[in-house]
């Protein structure tokens, strides 16, 4: 037997229906604050990533599912979204026709990461990207959006952490404050860290490994360091969060994990799982656009791990099985062409119907419908289509009911509603 690939994995029919619900409900709520559709291919130049996200990540260092393609070009498995919208708002000139583009897109991820309980190395996200919007009220609705679509999704324990990243103008004086805090601390770095201290330090604030976070503890603040701007525009945000009554835990421990962010930076968690899980991450990142070959155009975005919601969400109260409405036990051979006729005629009105062509015995098929949690059976053999009238039994309460052939979809139909 081949079996799938270690950290893969398959999302069963079970599943599946939490998913359509996670995902109905992001769209319709996203679209009521402006959103459109944007679908990408899964496969992109591997300098995009290398670019955007930043040749000092463990992404780009060794996370990114990379392949040779046709003329010696490398070619990377997404290991993210934003990359991808950016470049193509750039590509196709969205700003041509209107600067501001809000932009949604969901779909599949790859990361080469040690796989483990939970974590897989194809997993799932939600992605928007707002362009060409500067105010921090855009920041703040965002994060209004993201904290509705979790209550509505009834998720509990949730906590938003919120940072600012500074810009271009200020980050470089902190950085090197950092610089210069870890490097009187060396000894007690992590591996990963003392590589990453130089180049990268920044990464090192979110380090999760003990001796790490004691030389983090008293490490200087990107929030004594934000310019002037900067410092309104953080200001700004916390205020309109405060107006909407989200509450906010400000945390200048949180870098995210790429690059290209600035400013404003949050993380949506939740404690529904015993420890702090984050369930959705994102941030501004005002550079990328330029920095890609694109006009300079203010950007936010946030990603949702759809992996994680979807088990949050499975061991909450939702539980939606699709079950046929109705189960056709047809009874002999005779019977066949009315009832297949039946069934096209009941799916295409709406009602989930399934058939059983077996042939099987009446005793047979009613075990099936029970197996499948059918709501109704409808039986019919050859006396009942000379009669001109099929029986209607409810699986729960026994009841029976006489449906005529003739307009017997309407009839179903109107039964199925009282
Ligand atoms: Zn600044
Ligand atoms: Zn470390």
């Amino acid at each position: 037997m081949i079996q799938l690939i270690r950290g893969f994995k398959d999302i069963l029919p079970d599943e599946t229906e939490t998913w359509r619900y996670i995902e109905n409900m992001a769209i319709a709520l996203f679209q009521s604050f402006g959103f459109k559709e944007i679908r990408l291919p899964i496969v992109e130049k591997a300098e995009l990533f290398q670019r955007s996200i930043g040749e000092h990540t463990d992404i780009v260092e060794k996370e990114m599912y990379t392949f040779v393609g046709s003329k010696e070009q490398l070619i990377t498995l997404r290991p993210e979204a934003t990359a991808s919208v950016v470049r193509s708002y750039i590509q196709q000139k969205l700003y041509a026709q209107e600067p501001i583009q809000k932009l949604y897109t969901i779909g599949p991820m790859f990361r080469r990461e040690r796989p483990q309980k939970g974590r897989y190395r194809q997993f799932y996200q939600i992605n928007a990207e707002v362009f060409g919007i500067a105010s921090p009220y855009i920041d703040a609705q965002l994060i209004f959006m993201l904290w509705t679509f979790f209550e509505r999704l009834g998720i509990s324990g949730l906590s938003v952490q919120l940072n600012s990243l500074g810009c271009p103008a200020c980050r470089p004086a902190f950085k090197e404050a950092l610089s210069s805090h870890l490097a009187s601390k060396t000894g007690k770095l992590c591996a990963d860290c003392i590589r990453r201290q130089d180049k990268n330090p920044m990464r090192v604030l979110d380090c999760k490994v003990p001796s790490c976070q004691e030389v983090i503890g008293d490490a200087p603040s990107m929030k004594d360091y934000l310019c002037d701007e900067c410092a309104r525009h953080f200001d700004a945000v916390q205020s309109a969060l405060g107006l909407q009554g989200i509450p906010f835990v400000l945390n200048s421990r949180l870098v995210r994990g790429l690059d290209y962010y600035s400013r404003t930076a949050f993380e949506i968690q939740t404690n529904a799982l015993g420890a702090q899980n984050a369930i959705a991450g994102g941030g501004r990142y005002d550079m990328l656009v330029k920095m890609l070959g694109g006009p300079a155009q203010p950007a936010i975005g946030f990603a949702i791990g759809l992996d994680r919601l979807v088990s949050l969400v499975m061991q909450g109260k939702y539980e939606k099985e699709l079950t046929p409405d109705i189960f056709i036990a047809a009874l002999g051979e005779e019977t066949r062409e009315k009832t297949f006729e039946w069934s096209c005629a009941l799916s295409v009105a709406g009602i989930r119907t399934e058939i059983d062509f077996s042939g099987k015995s009446l005793k047979a098929l009613m075990k099936r419908a029970n197996r499948i949690n059918a709501a109704n059976v409808l039986i019919v053999g050859s006396q009942e289509i000379e009669a001109g009238a099929v029986v209607l039994r409810n699986m729960a309460t026994k009841e029976q009911v006489t449906i005529p052939i003739d307009g017997m979809v309407n009839h179903i139909k109107k039964h199925l509603a009282s």
